[in-house]
């Protein structure tokens, strides 16, 4: 028989399930703090769980039914997870370990891949497996939580895949990080290159999280030619739905916006996001490009482009940082994970 999965389930499907194996109530509350808040790996670490109901767990049940296949540490402390999942698919998760100590970001994938084939990413480039159900996303910060025995404080949907294009499944992975994780929704941020009905539905939601956005370019005829999303949202529909967005949830939007050398970066460029950006409520994260394998058709930003562009957006008043590129060496940027087990 096939062992249930206990991360499966929501607080109430786990009282239900424990109270049909004859159990107390009172189990399943244990079980769930175990799972949810005390990092258990295994049922042997639920020591106040009495050992008969131990011995059932372990022959009926697991926690999780994905594990971690590789860590890669990066020279600047980043740490790249390659997950795999029970049909021997692979998705990454990224922890990023910043100087202040009680931050403590994981970057999470949200798909097996993409379909939304931006041309300038590792994800994008191979094509889309599948979508990832909620329980598989969160089981990424348990695994990582398992691993490092830390705290995670920040959840960002920056790894594989469009979470908008996986819609009801990321609806409910929020939920379980917000709930059972016990992470402050203000301190979750979802990533889209821009689903345009998908936002407005997410403006609507009980849990309204942080919106990021990937404009990557305020001029219609560049943005289609490096996002194919371009041709079927059109990027002044995108406008209403980030005003849209603002209005709702009375948040700042974050814009982000990777440069790449002379396709984006020259003043005409700044100046066309600069009207872009006028009524949005919003702040600026510029990303240098960071070259993907077998691609020579872009090249990252020079120096003093960046500094130039970040300049003009900052006259016109808005807040801008330039991305810290993390882990880059071991192929866990933005842009760079590819699912590909070493
Ligand atoms: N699909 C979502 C979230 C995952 S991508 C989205 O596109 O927003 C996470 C971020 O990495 C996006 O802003 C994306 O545009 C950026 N990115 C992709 N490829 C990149 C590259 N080669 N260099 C720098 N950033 C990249
Ligand atoms: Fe998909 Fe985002 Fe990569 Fe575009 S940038 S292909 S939407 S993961």
């Amino acid at each position: 028989m096939e062992k249930m999965i206990l991360s499966k389930l929501s607080y109430e499907e786990l009282i239900d399930y424990i109270l049909s194996i004859g159990e107390k109530k009172f189990r399943a509350e244990q079980i769930f703090s175990w799972i949810w808040k005390k990092n258990a790996r295994c049922f042997d670490d639920m020591t106040d769980v009495k050992k008969e109901l131990r011995t059932f767990l372990n022959g009926n049940c697991k926690i999780l039914d994905c594990k971690i296949k590789t860590r890669q540490i990066s020279s600047d402390g980043t740490l790249k997870y390659l997950i795999e999942y029970k049909d021997g698919l692979y998705a990454e998760a990224v922890l990023m370990r910043f100087d202040n100590r009680s931050n403590l970001s994981i970057c999470v994938s949200s798909q097996v891949g993409c379909k939304m084939g931006c041309k300038f990413c590792a994800t994008g480039k191979n094509g889309f497996k599948r979508n990832l159900e909620a329980y598989e996303i969160v089981s990424q910060i348990l695994l990582v939580q398992n691993d490092t025995n830390l705290k995670i404080t920040n959840v960002v949907f920056m790894g594989q895949g469009e979470p908008l294009d996986n819609f009801e499944n990321v609806k409910k992975a929020i939920l379980l990080i917000n709930k059972n994780l016990q992470i402050s929704i203000r301190r979750l941020t979802i990533s889209t290159c821009g689903i345009v009905p998908k936002i407005y539905e997410l403006a609507k939601n009980e849990l309204t999280p942080t919106l990021a956005v990937s404009l990557h370019s305020a001029n219609h005829q560049t943005r289609e030619k490096i996002m194919p999303v371009e041709k079927k949202y059109h990027i002044d529909e995108l406008k209403k739905a980030l005003l849209d967005y603002n209005k709702e949830t009375k948040d700042r939007i974050t814009i982000e916006y990777i440069l790449i050398g002379s396709l984006n970066d020259t003043k005409e460029c700044a100046l066309e996001l600069i009207r872009f950006l006028e009524g949005i409520k919003c702040n600026i994260n510029l990303i240098p490009y960071n070259p993907v394998l077998d691609d020579n058709n872009f090249t990252r930003p020079q120096k003093k482009d960046m500094m130039k562009f970040k300049y003009l957006l900052e006259a016109s008043g808005k807040k801008v940082t330039i991305r810290l590129e993390r882990g880059a060496d071991i192929d866990a940027a933005c842009g760079q994970l590819a699912g590909k087990a070493l």
